[in-house]
This record gives structure tokens, sequence and C-alpha cells, in this order.
């Protein structure tokens, strides 16, 4: 029963991460999560809610996946998807927090829980640079070589899995390095939350700002999440002013901009914003694409660059996305001893490809390539067979297998009602063009590109 091997696997998992990191953040982040299955070196697990599988995703993946591996060495990579309600209300997480802490008689030592636990990973060298992050990136670095404190805070923001962790770990990273004499502290405001209400069980929030007052560099991620509370909040900015007034220098990261936190202060908002605000905007493209293979360079496995490009076009959510994408194909392909090429990669990711596709529906494509052509739909649909026409309905039959996950008899049925066969003939041919004219498969990745926006 292949049932057993994961619900075995999970429970030891459970146990150990529950000591490791305490009842408090198990209940919370780990319990709800419910095992799904094991499959081709992929561990699924199912999170009750897109903010519960990005938090334990950003917060808890690599724990996780070390106890993972430990118990079962094959598993390459853990999969966190969103799945069925499991014992979980997320306007409660934070009543149970403070429950479970009120019960947990057991005191933690402060040192460890300050520990940076930052990921080795994520440095300024392996962070690539585009468009949509390069501010981010240039003040992220400012502030790490810079004597004085050049803006204070520096508030990183923007969506989940954009690289805001990733530059404050660089940040950290960079000045442990260059400056050990500075002290740098990083940590969620869950974490920081979690210190203060500690301090005030045990009446010693003396000691907790002492603490935070005491370093050179304060980083708090995923500040959205000190927001509602209202003597966290209180403590937070307590300490924040007495930092900036000390000129120390404070980096924080949100996934909205200070003025679009809800619920947070309106004094404590238009502070924030003092000093810069550097937004991370959605990848691009070419930003997907020079993470790819940056990426696919390190790993000792060939991924052809058609495929980069194919991930580079069908994962457009976010860069934790896109890397676990490359990491399933590469992780696969080694499994299974295979090649990697688009075929297989379409149906390793199929799942994953489906969730970013659902945008693109054979009917834009068919009104794109027919205005791009400038021919009418109904030509696209009709059984004309003038080069003129058939070559535009080729590529859109092309397009429609790249870029839905229709099969070849739906998308024959939705040009006219013709045979798979056709379809199937379509896209071999664009293929074959494309590989010999090279302004041909300029064309037809213009059309591409412009589908996918
Ligand atoms: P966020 O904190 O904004 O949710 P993370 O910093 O955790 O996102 O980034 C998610 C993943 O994507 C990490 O593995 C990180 O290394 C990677 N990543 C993000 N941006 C970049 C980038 N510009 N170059 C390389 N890797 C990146
Ligand atoms: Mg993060």
């Amino acid at each position: 029963m292949g049932d057993e091997i994961q619900d075995i696997l999970w429970t030891h998992v459970c146990d150990q991460f529950r000591e490791e990191e305490g009842e408090a953040v198990f209940k919370n982040w780990i319990a709800p999560l419910i095992v799904d299955s094991i499959d081709g070196g992929v561990l699924r697990v199912l999170a009750p809610t897109a903010f519960m599988r990005d938090w334990v995703d950003s917060h808890y993946r690599d724990a996780l996946m070390r106890l993972v591996r430990k118990e079962n060495a094959s598993v390459i990579t853990l999969d966190i998807v969103i799945g069925p309600p499991h014992r979980f209300d997320a306007k409660l997480q934070t009543e149970k927090m403070m429950r479970a802490l009120s019960k947990n008689t057991k005191t933690e030592d402060t040192e460890d829980a300050l520990s940076l636990g930052l990921d080795p990973r994520f440095t300024f060298e392996n962070f690539v640079v585009g468009k949509t992050n390069e501010l981010a990136y240039a003040a992220a670095l400012r502030v790490s070589e810079s004597k004085e404190v050049p803006f204070n805070p520096l508030f990183l923001y923007g969506g989940v899995g954009l690289g805001k962790t990733h530059l404050m770990h660089a940040i950290a990273w960079h000045i442990k390095e260059h400056h050990p004499e500075r002290e740098v502290i990083y940590l969620s405001a869950e974490k920081f939350m979690y210190q203060f209400i500690r301090a005030l069980r045990h009446k010693d929030t003396m000691s907790f700002k002492e603490r935070f007052r005491s370093v050179d560099v304060l980083m708090i991620d995923d500040v959205q999440f000190i927001s509602g509370k209202d003597s966290t909040q209180e403590e937070f900015f307590h300490t924040f002013n007495a930092l900036i007034d000390q000129k120390k220098q404070i980096i924080l990261s949100a996934d909205k901009s200070p003025s679009d936190l809800s619920g947070i202060e309106e004094r404590m908002r238009s502070r924030l914003g003092w000093g810069l605000v550097a937004d991370i905007h959605p990848t691009t493209y070419e930003l997907r694409l020079g993470i790819l293979q940056a990426k696919a360079e390190k790993i000792s496995t060939i991924v052809p660059k058609d495929v980069l490009d194919f991930l580079a076009h069908k994962i457009g959510s976010n860069i934790r996305e896109l890397e676990g994408a490359l990491n399933r194909v590469v992780a696969h392909a080694t499994l299974v001893g295979r090649n990697i090429n688009i075929e297989m990669t379409t149906e390793v990711l199929r799942d994953l490809i489906r969730s970013n596709d659902r945008r693109v529906s054979i009917e834009d494509i068919q009104k794109k390539v027919s205005e791009h052509f400038d021919i009418k739909v109904a030509d696209l649909l009709s059984s004309k067979r003038s080069i003129d026409i058939a070559r535009p309905r080729q590529i859109a039959m092309y397009l429609s297998k790249m870029l839905t996950t229709s099969s070849l008899p739906e998308i024959g049925r939705k040009f006219g009602g013709k045979d798979h066969t056709t379809v199937m003939h379509a896209v071999k041919k664009i293929e074959a063009m494309s590989k010999e004219d090279i302004a041909f498969a300029e064309d037809v990745d213009i059309l591409k590109r412009v589908l996918q926006v």
C-alpha cells in the first residue's frame, strides 16, 4: 500500500519537526498539512490555503526537506500545493499561537531564536538582476556597503517568491563578510512577534528591548504579518523609532507597500515610508530565463536551452515556482535516467503548467494570430488551403498546443472540426520551419509572448 509509506514518513518528519521547532510552530504551520503522495522523487503535501502554502514554503521548506531526506533519500523535491481544508482556520492562527505559547512553559534560548538562519544560497552573487528588481537590488547593495545609513528604513516590497528574502539574506551575508564588527539581526515578523509575546509572558520586555536596540542592522521579513496585533505593533514601533534615532539601519520587507499595509496604524505606516521604498515587480520572461540559466549552470544535469526557454514561458508566476519546476524536471530525469526535453517537461509539470496556462484560450490564440496576419478568424476555421491562410492556421494550432493543455482532437474541433492528425501535422511543420528559419521562429515567438502577458 503506497499510501502507508508516505504516511509513516510524514509522521516521522512531523515528530522531528516538532522537536526541533517547538510545538507552537508545528501546530500552526505543519499540522494542517496533509501528505498526499510520493511519486518520482516528489513528495507532495497539501496546504489548506495559498497563504499557508506560501508561508510554509518560504519558512519551513528547507527544514522539512532535510527531515524528509533523512527518512527517505530518494525524495528530491517537496511540492506544496493547495489542497482541501483540514482542521484549519487562517483567522485563528494568531490566537492559536498565543494560546500555544501560554501553555508552553519551556523557555527557549533567546540567542538561538535570534540566530540568523541564513540560507547560504541567498547571496548577491546568486541574485540575477533585471529591470523588475534592479532598484531593490541596488538599494540592498548600497545598504550593505555603506558605512553611513543611506536611507532608513529600506522597505522592500513585492509579491510572493520574487526575491525579498533572498535580498535580505544577501545583505546579511555581505555585512558578515565585509564588516563583521557590525551586528546584524535578521528575523521574520513572525519570530519577532513570537519573541515579544514570550518576553511579555516572562515579564522580561526590558531585555527584549535591549537586545533589539543594541544591533547595527535590524531586518524584519514579512512585516505584513505584524499588522493587527496591537501590543506587538506598539513594541515594534518603539524599537523602530529608537533604532532610527540612533542611526541604525533598518530593513523591512512586506508583500505590500507601506501605504497599502492594512491593520497598521497610520503614524506607523507613514513612518515606514520615510526611507527608501523599493518594489520588486512581477518577473519578465527575460529575467525568468536568466534565472533558469544561472540555476542550470550550477547543476550537473544538462538542461537543453529550449527547455529553459519553455519553462521561462510557461511558469510565469514566481521565481520559487520556477525553481521548483526546474528541480522537478531534473529530479525526474535523474531518477528515471531520461534526457530532458520539452515533451517530458510538459509531462512532469502537467499540473503546474495547467495552472499557469489558465489565462490563454484557443479563442485568444485564434484572435491574436488572425490579427497578426490580417485575416479573419473565420478563415482560420475554414478549410481554405491557400498558403496565406493555411500557414497562420498552422501557427495558431501550434500555439494552441504549446500554450494550452488542450489535446490534439480538442484543438482540431475548435478549428472548425479538423482531424487531430491535421493538428499534429501543423505542430510538426511549425517546429521544423522554426528550426530552419530564424526570422520565422522569431515571428512565432513574438506571438507566443504577446499571448502570454
Ligand atoms: P520572497 O521572499 O519575495 O517571497 P524569496 O526571496 O524567498 O522570495 O525567493 C524565492 C526563491 O527565488 C528563492 O529560492 C530565491 O533564491 C529565488 N530568487 C528570487 N529572486 C531571484 C533572483 N533575482 N535571482 C535568482 N534567484 C532568485
Ligand atoms: Mg520571503
